[in-house]
């Protein structure tokens, strides 16, 4: 049974899938996607939670909450770039493919 031609995220090249959870066009691709997320998340995660848990530095401990979030939105801006100047998919487009094919979190 043949799957719909999708996008790859990693070079945005059209591929066929060899199954219906098949979201890039090569191992390569994939791994270098996940381990590019990964380096990402180690660096963000902390930032983010900070800042959510401060409400963007109007709770607890406002200077830190508040440059918490002045660094996690500078990260943000950064991966995007790069991934724009790279021709990678960017995360709302990810987001999207990675929902619609059920791989939803927890
Ligand atoms: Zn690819």
């Amino acid at each position: 049974m043949a799957y719909p031609p999708r996008e790859c995220p990693e070079c945005r090249g059209i591929f066929t899938p060899l199954d219906q959870r098949q979201l890039f066009c090569s191992v390569e691709h994939r791994t270098a996607w996940s381990n590019r997320a990964t380096v990402r998340g180690r660096v963000l995660t902390l930032y983010a939670m900070a800042a959510r848990q401060t409400r963007e530095g109007t709770r607890g401990d406002k200077a830190t909450g508040k440059r918490a979030a002045q660094i996690r939105n500078g990260l943000m801006q950064r991966y995007r770039d790069e991934d724009r100047e790279a021709g990678r998919m960017d995360a709302v487009r990810f987001a999207a493919l990675r929902i619609k094919h059920g791989f939803e979190p927890i």
